[in-house]
This record gives structure tokens, C-alpha cells and sequence, in this order.
């Protein structure tokens, strides 16, 4: 069959290991499995999410409102900003691919951190785009400014906080990089965790209102998947300037959300006692992760999201990934991404608990 070339180059994206694929590969019951590996919120959605949800269940048979007026306008409001400044995605995965897809072509590049979200450089490499990387477990904005420079590209990620590092740069950093580039290029800023990061430290907080006021070639991301527990649900956003989002709708599917998950995302938004709690608890759970790699001299990098990234030192990640795996604790082996680490999303304390404990007889054991 002649496909687009592009799909030679292309590798399929692995995502976190599905609980179903652990309960079939290594026959664990699927109530003793714990799921550390995708960034979802363990304490899953407000409940209000459920009930409204139920009450629209009747309306599945319609076509979704396309114009996600309602959403929208919650999200204006949110934010302060006009709804013409905003594109509702089926996932901010989505805006991603939009905007991907409006902007690339063969001959054209990404610029992004080496170790960064994985989607910038696959939505990337099937327009036939090439991807350009700064070096650095951390966004090197020097790097990253004298390869713009060089390489021209027509996308430039900044993710803050970073997937999976979990590190954050400065709002003020973040402003003076995108000052120095020019006008005709789009630069994504994907606030995928903004909502953790806003709650550990000020200084990492972005405001896309004042973001895209200054800027008129910043796209900012936001999602429902992570802080607002809906990942299920395929809910993000687009923030930017009306001739950004212009372009962006001309790539996009009718009816790309749909009815039930615009219901879930408005009414997620009417509960933020319920995303504040789910942060809270995070950031208190997030504190055992720090001892528990000092107690057995891994290293972390400071963490601004729902997740931790354990550096394993003289073990190798992907043997203890597997190790804990077999044991039914699920979590993400970063050795694809050059680091010999693991990222763990923070869960419950009990999940957390649970984390420990077989980490703990695996190290102890010697095996992994
Ligand atoms: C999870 C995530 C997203 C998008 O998730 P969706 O579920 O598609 O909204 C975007 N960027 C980063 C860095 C993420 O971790």
C-alpha cells in the first residue's frame, strides 16, 4: 500500500500501561493493581461531575453543541478573556495537533527541550516536520534561543511545568525567552500542570490573559485531564490571539468534544474546593516520596505537578519499573527518554503506601 511517507519514520505512542493490560499479562486481580503511571488525579473528579453527567446522559443521542459556548464562557470568565480567544480540544492533545497541523510541513521544524512532552515531537514528525532539541534534563532557554536562531523552526514548546520532569520554569524567564522571538513564530506554552505549580509557588504561575495580551504568537494549554481528574473524559483548551485560534478551527473536526465530557469540564469548573483538596493532598503526599528516596539515596528533581521523578542512581529504572510492575505497581520507566528514572504519579496514601512497600522489598530483595 502507498501511505504518506511520514508513517515509515513514525513509532506508535506508548502510553501509560493500562490497568486491563497488567490484569491480562501478569493475571493480577484488578482491585490489587495500583496505577502510578499517567498523572491522573487519584482522587478522581469532583462528584458533582458524575451527577450532572448522569442527568445529561439522555441527551447522548444529539450531536454535541458545537460553538461550546457554555464551557467556554466559564472558561473566559475563569481566565478573563474573550471566548473568541479559545479552542476547546478533545484533550489539549488535540490543540496540539491543530496547531501542529496548521503550522508544519515537510521542510519546516519544532524546537523543544529534549526531555519534554512527548506529542510535540510525534503531532511533529507526521506532518513530516523535524525536531530540533536543546539538550538538558531542564529547558536550557539559552540552547534553546540560539537554536531558534539557527534552525528557524515554526513551533517553539515551552511546557511549565515539564512531563516528565516534573520541573518548572519562571514565569519571568518564560516571558523574556518568548520577547526575543520573533512575531511569525508560534510558541506553545503548555500549562498542562499550571494548576499545581500555581499552588507550590507564585513565581512559577501563568496568567494566559496577561500572557496572550503581551503576545500575539503564544498558544497556551490547559487540560481537564490532570488537576480536574476528567482524564477519561478528553477535555483540554487553547488560549490565544483571534488569528491563532482562526487557523486552529480550520483544522479542526466538527463535534471534537462531546456532549457528556463538555457537561463533566463545566461542571468541574463549579467545584475548585475539590481541585484545591486534590493539590493539597498531592503536595503533602509528595513530601513521603522526598524521604523515601533520601532513605535510599535516589535523587528527585523538585516537583511542581502530581507526579515525581525518582532518579535511580546505581539501579537500573527499567528493571525496577518491571519489578514493581510484576507486583501490580504501575509506573512510568523514563530510560526512552534518556534518564534513568522513573516518574511516579503521586497517589492516595494508601497507593503511596503501596508504592513504597514493594519498592522496598524489591531494593531490599537486590533484585531490580
Ligand atoms: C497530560 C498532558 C497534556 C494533555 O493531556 P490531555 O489529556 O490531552 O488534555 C498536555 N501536555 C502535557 C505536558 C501533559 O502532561
Amino acid at each position: 500500500m502507498q501511505f504518506n511517507p511520514v508513517i515509515q519514520r513514525l513509532k506508535t505512542y506508548e502510553p501509560g500501561k493500562p490497568i486491563e493490560s497488567v490484569v491480562r499479562e501478569f493475571g493480577i486481580a484488578p482491585e490489587q493493581i495500583v496505577k502510578l503511571a499517567s498523572n491522573e488525579n487519584p482522587h478522581g473528579c469532583s462528584p458533582k461531575v458524575a451527577e450532572a453527567v448522569a442527568a445529561r446522559a439522555g441527551q447522548m443521542y444529539r450531536y454535541p453543541d458545537d460553538t461550546m459556548g457554555a464551557l467556554k464562557q466559564k472558561l473566559a470568565a475563569r481566565f478573563g478573556i474573550n471566548t473568541r480567544n479559545l479552542i476547546i480540544g478533545a484533550g489539549s492533545d488535540q490543540v496540539i495537533e491543530l496547531a501542529s497541523r496548521a503550522l508544519l510541513e515537510p521542510g519546516s521544524a519544532i524546537l523543544q527541550s529534549e526531555i519534554t512532552f512527548a506529542m510535540y515531537r510525534i503531532y511533529a514528525a507526521q506532518c513530516g516536520a523535524e525536531v530540533i532539541c536543546a539538550p538538558g534534563v531542564a529547558h536550557d532557554l539559552e540552547a534553546m534561543l540560539s537554536l531558534y536562531r539557527k534552525h528557524r523552526p515554526r513551533i517553539v514548546y515551552i511546557c511549565a511545568p515539564n512531563n516528565p520532569t516534573g520541573d518548572c520554569l519562571d514565569r519571568v524567564d518564560i516571558e523574556n525567552f518568548i520577547e526575543k522571538i520573533d512575531a511569525d513564530t508560534l510558541v506553545v506554552v503548555d500549562g498542562a500542570y499550571q494548576e499545581y505549580a500555581a499552588y507550590k509557588d507564585s513565581a512559577k504561575a501563568l496568567d494566559p490573559s496577561a500572557l496572550i495580551g503581551r503576545f500575539d504568537n503564544v498558544l497556551y494549554l490547559g487540560t481537564f485531564s490532570k488537576a480536574y481528574g476528567l482524564g477519561g473524559m478528553r477535555v483540554g483548551y487553547g488560549i490565544a490571539s483571534e488569528e491563532i485560534i482562526g487557523a486552529l478551527y480550520k483544522m479542526r473536526p466538527p463535534f471534537n468534544v462531546t456532549t457528556l465530557s463538555l457537561v463533566a469540564a463545566e461542571t468541574a469548573l463549579e467545584d475548585e474546593a475539590f481541585v484545591q483538596m486534590s493539590i493539597a493532598d498531592c503536595f503533602e503526599q509528595m513530601a513521603r516520596y522526598v524521604a523515601f528516596a533520601e532513605e535510599r539515596g535516589f535523587q528527585t528533581i523538585e516537583s511542581y505537578t502530581n507526579f515525581i521523578t525518582l532518579l535511580t542512581g546505581q539501579r537500573d529504572a527499567s528493571e525496577l519499573a518491571d519489578a514493581l510492575l510484576r507486583r501490580g505497581v504501575i509506573v512510568r520507566d523514563l530510560k526512552g527518554y534518556g534518564l534513568n528514572a522513573v516518574r511516579v504519579t503521586v497517589g492516595t496514601a494508601e497507593q503511596n503506601d503501596r508504592f513504597f512497600r514493594e519498592c522496598r522489598e524489591i531494593l531490599d530483595n537486590g533484585a531490580a
